[in-house]
């Protein structure tokens, strides 16, 4: 596309926003010219995508959650680089604003709570770059992800209004309405979709989200009738329906309007996709040469009996065809053996919400118990096996039992899965059960948000690493090139400039980027342990106070995270953190040698910010509880040491990088099984361990009379609800704390420091969501891509 052609466009598109000139239009009416003007551009390759992959069989991606992050620089970027100069020098010249205003303008699109709707974000992109027909479905709420706020060093949440100046790069497409019946209304399902663009190629993949709207917006009946409620009854239920995220991570909440979403977006869903199969006039058996649809979590798994009840009730198929179809195309993925997080229903809110399909899970419930029973299992094993138990309906044994595959997100965790959490299952269908470790795109969170070393990256290797990112291994040989180690401390350098700019802007703290620069950010969770990190960091300010001129390593501790809404504890933990950043920022012994910074409002934007910028990595989950992570991914893809547990799939990084290049600590899954741990014992006889629990109850510290960190010492010491230090933080304390000790004098060996780093991100191949895509597409969906 030329000069000409943009120009044109960017004029056009400006003008249908805005009367005003340029100079006096707003920038939200600029941000919407430009989206519509790269959407243009994208018209014709997402003609010929669809075209292309119409023909062949798609993969279908259910989520609730989609974490998409900001879109505008991405699909710039994925046009290349010149056509991305190209556009910002005519924006500054037509619209007359600059392309970065207009980058930090745009709100992230955080329609997610953390690593599982990322991981959905970093499938579509991996998708349309490596060709795979992915199909993207999840639901449009009005109200993302909560911008966090601190007041007093307490978190508060804000509704987070990300379509207020308008759907940047949504189109609604009405023609694709789809309607949805609960028990006793009708509400429409309205599509928006969403371009992903592939990198570098033509091939365009598709997310589409629903919206909620009511048939009938009002009812004139009932307002003649005095009954003014009832009038707008039903546009006020479907307002609701996707209306928020449900921020509730890894803790069930909310119950009918939770479920109610599940259930609009699995009807909406499978009725499009049936709709598009031309399934009332096929044999059910060929319907897997046609589409395979991946569960994300138990959340979209109501889908399943939901198609069960279309096939047989509303196409007239058997019952045991259907069943059999079902199994022939979902498979579900699981994200976590946290307890809380298994989700489960009463019949009622079923009963309530969607009877026939309840009516399906019976029959089903019963096709499975028969199948268990004729495998020769006694009641008890058939009884925790089954779907619907004691009036409770358990979303991953239906996910489990009608998927022809499930998967865990890596190595330890599947292996949990099988020989563990879900034993009985995989004894029953040992075949069933795979891995595929996660990953992350090489695009947002390497290219994007680290250009600097990216474009070293192509003078030390050439640039095929863009396209196929397995090239980036060439960078092994580079790692005694003492020209090319400093080159990539000099960036790194560069990056913690930038970080600690904006991080003097946002907060007003002065940081030193020559300083270890150690950030933890991930939603905030006692199994993620950041109290394990701020403990370590009251320990290091207790080391200064001690004797305030021994000699100290410069230090920049980073957090960053939100918490659930009702998870008190990590609330807790929040308030604590900026307790200590309070303090220690305020005191002069500490000055210039240690520097506490809690990021608020933690989102996609700012993980791109700070993980080009950290010197090591806090991966430090108590073993066996995350299942991969994959904001360790994204630190060592940018050349920074791990530090952390034999978790996740830190493990598989410790692998691939090498045990040496990183920083392994604390007790195994293996050990912690067998472990006889008392906390009393251990506080009794440990120093480092008194010191921290001594913190929670000393003065020095204040929770502003919450009792939050009395809160936070009973979890550890004296908990009413568990065990004491059910995450075994002072189990693994004296050996995170002598680890973090070997860190600080490591740090001053620069050449072995840098060497380390280089090679973490020079063994990061695996890591990239193009390999994870492909292995669905080929173990799983068994769909062959296809680039355009
Ligand atoms: C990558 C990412 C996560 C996941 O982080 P983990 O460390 O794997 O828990 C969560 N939130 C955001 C905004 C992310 O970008």
């Amino acid at each position: 596309m030329d000069i000409e052609t943009w120009k044109n466009n960017l004029r056009m598109t400006l003008d249908l926003e805005t009367a005003k000139p340029a100079h006096e239009a707003s920038i939200a009416s600029k941000a919407r010219a430009l989206s519509k003007a790269v959407r243009l551009r994208y018209h014709d390759r997402r003609i010929r995508s669809h075209n292309l992959h119409e023909k062949g069989k798609i993969a279908c991606y259910m989520s609730l959650e989609f974490l998409m992050g900001k879109s505008l620089r991405n699909h710039l970027h994925a046009l290349g680089s010149d056509t991305k100069a190209l556009v910002a020098e005519l924006v500054e010249e037509i619209y007359q604003v600059s392309i970065e205003e207009l980058y930090e303008f745009e709100p992230d699109a955080g329609l997610g709570n953390g690593g599982l709707g990322r991981l959905a974000a970093c499938f579509m992109d991996a998708s349309a770059t490596t060709g795979v027909p992915l199909r993207g479905y999840g639901l449009r709420y009005e109200m993302g992800m909560f911008s966090q706020k601190f007041e007093n060093g307490f978190q508060v949440e804000v509704g987070d209004d990300w379509l207020k100046d308008g759907d940047l790069w949504g189109q609604r497409v009405e023609e694709e309405t789809v309607i949805v019946d609960f028990k006793d209304v009708f509400l429409k399902a309205v599509p928006y979709d969403y371009i992903v663009p592939g990198y570098q190629v033509d091939n365009v993949n598709r997310l589409r989200l629903w919206k909620a709207e009511a048939v009938n917006d009002f009812d004139f009946r009932k307002f003649n009738e005095f009954d003014y409620i009832g009038a707008v009854e039903d546009r006020e239920l479907a307002a609701n329906i996707t209306r928020v995220l449900y921020p509730n991570d890894e803790r069930r909440e909310g119950k009918v309007l939770r479920f109610m979403q599940q259930y609009f977006f699995a009807q909406a869903t499978i009725r499009d996709l049936m709709r598009q199969g031309g399934i009332e006039h096929r044999d059910l058996k060929t319907l897997k040469n046609i589409i395979s649809i991946q569960l994300n979590d138990t959340h979209p798994v109501i889908g399943i009996p939901e198609a069960v009840r279309i096939l047989t009730e509303e196409l007239g198929f058997a019952f045991e065809d259907a069943i059999d179809a079902v199994e022939s195309i979902f498979s579900y993925t699981n994200h976590t053996i946290l307890q809380e997080a298994m989700e489960k229903w009463h019949r009622n809110i079923l009963d309530e919400v969607c009877p026939d399909t309840m009516k399906v899970i019976e029959r089903m419930d019963a096709h499975y118990v028969e199948h268990l029973r004729i495998r020769g299992y006694d009641n008890d094993r058939i009884e925790r096996m089954r779907i619907l138990r004691h009036d409770t309906v358990y979303m991953a044994h239906l996910g489990i039992l009608a998927s022809h595959t499930v998967n865990g997100v890596a190595e330890l965790h599947s292996r949990i899965l099988r020989d563990t959490e879900l034993a009985d299952f995989s004894d029953f269908d040992p075949n069933k059960f795979t891995n595929v470790t996660n990953g992350i795109t090489p695009r947002r969170f390497f290219m994007l948000a680290n250009p600097e070393m990216a474009k070293a990256v192509d003078r030390w290797i050439g640039n095929g690493w863009r396209k196929n990112f397995n090239e980036i291994e060439k960078l092994k040989a580079l790692a005694d090139d003492a020209e090319v180690l400093s080159e990539f401390a000099e960036i790194k350098k560069k990056n913690k400039r930038h970080l600690a700019e904006r991080i003097r802007k946002e907060y007003g703290i002065v940081v030193d980027p020559d300083s270890i620069f150690d950030i933890q950010i991930k939603r905030i969770h006692e199994y993620k342990r950041q109290l394990m990190y701020a403990f370590y960091v009251h320990h290091l300010y207790a080391r200064i106070k001690a004797d305030p001129h021994a000699p100290f390593t410069p230090r920049t501790c980073i957090f960053g995270g939100k918490s659930a809404t009702g998870y008190h504890r990590a609330k807790a933990i929040i308030k604590y953190i900026n307790e200590l950043a309070r303090v220690v920022n305020a005191d002069p012994d500490a000055d210039g040698k240690l520097k506490v910074v809690f990021i608020e409002d933690y989102n996609v934007s700012w993980a791109e910010h700070l993980v080009a910028a950290a010197d090591v990595s806090e991966q430090i989950s108590t073993a066996g509880k995350e299942a991969s992570g994959t904001g360790n991914m994204k630190f060592m893809m940018n050349g920074t040491v791990t530090l952390g547990t034999m978790d996740g799939a830190n493990i598989e990084i410790f692998e691939e990088a090498g045990i040496d290049n990183n920083y392994v600590f604390g007790a195994t899954v293996e050990e912690l099984r067998a472990a006889e741990y008392d906390p009393h014992a251990l506080y009794a006889r440990d120093s480092l361990v008194k010191e921290a629990v001594d913190s929670l109850t000393g003065t020095y510290l204040d929770d502003g009379g919450s009792f939050k960190f009395l809160d936070l010492y009973r979890a550890l010491m004296d908990n009413q609800w568990g065990r004491d230090d059910e995450y075994y933080i002072l189990y693994d304390l004296r050996s995170y704390i002598e680890t973090q000790d070997r860190i600080e004098r490591d740090f001053s060996d620069k050449a072995a420091w840098n060497k380390k780093s280089f090679l973490n991100m020079a063994a990061s191949a695996k890591f990239t969501a193009d390999r994870t895509i492909l292995e669905y597409a080929e173990r799983i969906w068994h769909i062959e891509p296809k680039v355009l």
